[in-house]
C-alpha cells in the first residue's frame, strides 16, 4: 500500500468517526464478498468453458430459467451458491457500525446473505438473496437447504414445491428481471439522507445500481475499489485498496 492510500484510509476513518448518528450509508458490490472467498460468477475459470456452453449472463437470465430450468439450476448451484462462506472484516465492521448507531443501511448487489450473517439488520439487497426461495405457483417460502433437498429428489434436477408441484425459484434478480421497487426506493431514501456514503467493491458499471450515487447529497463520498470507476471524479476520496483493509479498524 502506498503513502497516498494510507493517508486516504486515515481520512476515511476520521469521516466515519465524525459521521452523525445514522449518517453513514454503505453501498457494496462483488468485491466485498470476494474477500470471503466468493468468486465472481462471471469470471470464467479453466473448467468453465468445458462445462457450460453458454455465457453466464445468458444462463442466469429469466428467459433461460423459463426455457431450460434444469441447466439453470446446474449452473446456479455450481457457480452461485457458496454456502460455507464466512463474513470478512468489512462485513463485521459494518455490523459493528450499525450497532453503534453510525450506519443506517447497507445497500448491496450481493446475494450471499453475508452482511446478515455478520449481524447487520438493515440490509437492502438490490439483487435478492440465495437464502430465500419461493414456489412460483403458490408462493410458499423455502430455505436454500430445502431447495437443495427438493432438487435432489427431483428426477430432472429442478426443485419443486412439495405442496403444489410448482417450480421453486430463488429470490434472486435474474437478467431481464426488474429490481424490486420497494428495495430500490428504500436504498434511494437511505442514500438521500446520508452525510457519508461509502461505495466499495463495485466497478459502478451497471445501472440502475450506479445511478444510486446521484441521490447522494451529503458531505463525503468515498469509493473503495481496486480499479478506477467511471464515478471516481464525483468522489471526495478514492481508495485503491481491499475493502477488508479499509474497514480494519
Ligand atoms: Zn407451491
Amino acid at each position: 500500500m502506498d503513502d497516498e492510500t494510507r493517508r486516504g484510509i486515515k481520512t476515511f476513518r476520521r469521516w466515519v468517526d465524525d459521521a452523525p448518528a445514522g449518517g453513514m450509508v454503505f453501498f457494496g458490490g462483488a468485491g466485498v464478498s470476494t474477500e470471503s472467498g466468493i468468486p465472481d460468477f462471471r469470471s470464467p475459470d479453466g473448467l468453465y468453458a468445458q462445462k457450460y456452453p453458454h455465457p453466464p449472463e445468458q444462463m442466469i437470465s429469466r428467459s433461460f430459467f423459463d426455457a431450460r430450468p434444469r441447466e439453470f439450476f446446474d449452473f446456479y448451484c455450481d457457480r452461485m451458491l457458496a454456502l460455507d462462506a464466512q463474513p470478512n472484516q468489512a462485513h463485521r465492521k459494518l455490523a459493528e457500525l450499525e450497532r453503534a448507531g453510525t450506519l443506517s443501511a447497507v445497500v448491496t448487489q450481493n446475494i450471499d446473505g453475508l452482511h446478515q450473517k455478520a449481524g447487520s439488520s438493515n440490509v437492502l439487497e438490490l439483487h435478492g438473496s440465495v437464502l430465500r426461495n419461493y414456489c412460483m405457483d403458490c408462493g410458499a417460502a423455502f430455505s436454500v437447504d430445502e431447495l437443495l433437498a427438493q432438487r435432489e429428489q427431483a428426477e430432472d434436477g429442478v426443485p419443486r414445491c412439495p405442496a403444489c408441484g410448482g417450480i421453486v425459484k430463488p429470490d434472486v434478480v435474474l437478467y431481464e428481471e426488474a429490481l424490486d421497487e420497494g428495495t430500490l426506493q428504500a436504498s434511494v431514501d437511505a442514500i438521500a439522507c446520508a452525510a457519508l456514503m461509502v461505495v466499495a467493491g463495485t466497478s459502478l458499471a451497471v445501472y440502475p445500481a450506479a445511478g444510486l450515487l446521484d441521490f447522494f447529497h451529503g458531505d463525503h463520498l468515498a469509493i473503495v475499489n481496486r480499479t478506477p470507476t467511471p464515478r471516481d471524479r464525483q468522489a471526495d476520496l478514492c481508495l485503491a485498496a481491499n475493502v477488508g483493509e479499509v474497514f480494519d479498524f
